[in-house]
């Protein structure tokens, strides 16, 4: 495939992605307010809630109906509209970052865990899947994206690829980061996609939890899925956001950006 021009990559935010809701206190505010405003220059774009029937291609009625008793269904369908609007601008030919929260990889049809509500990526996925219907997904987060892989099981259009950072059971595994980098860029091998999507979450960050990668190191995981991309399906490709908890979250996602762009 011939490789294409490009363009910068617009950011999906909205300021209610500020409100707080009932969760983890980790999972706060500043996550997304702090990068906004590093990214200031670049182009926003503001999502609208997704639908009922948009979260229903993915998770059941009882599933949905315990996230509208537990007051956060509103905070969570907005995520999972933030997504669908990145992964639409990634099918339109422009490279998208949804700057969301809550985080959505644990999130399985009947069940999630892990400061996860609705499987955000998911949604997204099942949404453009008429347009896009072969779907790689790169999840960069620390731990390993159970509620995707379990939504996916058996799709034989999508692949999902974790680079080994824990393992299923959510052992830590010895890793560097040459390796890492190495399994993002084998995630594009033996599977033609349509589109790439990124469960960028930012936890395996030198700072955080993970203790692996660098500032720099993002850029790099960036660059590898940009080019990825456009080698394989035009350039299309979005990332939303999963985990990342230290106060330099802001740097780390400018800097995959930057990569990204
Ligand atoms: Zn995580």
């Amino acid at each position: 495939m011939a490789r294409h021009q490009s363009k910068p990559v617009k950011i999906v935010y909205s300021r209610e992605m500020e409100k707080r809701y009932p969760t983890n206190p980790v999972e706060n505010p500043d996550r997304v307010s702090l990068p906004a405003e590093m990214l200031e220059g670049l182009e926003f774009i503001e999502p609208i809630p997704a639908d009922l029937e948009d979260i229903a291609r993915v998770h059941g009625p009882e599933h949905i109906g315990r996230v509208k008793t537990s007051g956060l269904y509103d905070a969570a369908v907005l995520a999972a509209g933030g997504a669908i609007c990145a992964a639409e601008q990634a099918v339109g030919g422009d490279p998208a970052f949804a700057l969301i929260r809550p985080p959505g990889h644990h999130a399985s049809s009947n069940r999630a865990w892990g400061m996860c509500f609705f499987n955000n990526m998911a949604i997204a996925v099942q949404k453009i899947r008429p347009k896009a219907e072969r779907v790689l997904i790169i999840d960069i987060d620390l731990h390993f994206g159970d509620g995707t892989v379990s939504i996916f099981r058996g799709d034989r259009n999508v692949k999902i690829v974790n680079p080994w950072s824990v393992d299923e059971n959510f052992e830590y595994l010895n890793m560097d980061q040459s390796r890492y980098l190495a399994q993002v860029k084998e995630a594009f091998l033996g599977f033609d996609c349509d589109i790439v999507g990124v469960s960028a979450g930012f936890d395996t960050y030198l700072e955080d939890w993970g203790g692996l990668l660098k500032r720099e190191d993002y850029r790099e995981i960036g660059k590898a899925i940009r080019e990825g991309s456009e080698e394989e399906c035009m350039g299309r490709r979005f990332a939303l956001l999963e985990g990342g908890y230290h106060p330099d979250l802001g740097w780390c996602i400018k800097s995959f950006i930057e990569g990204f762009r």
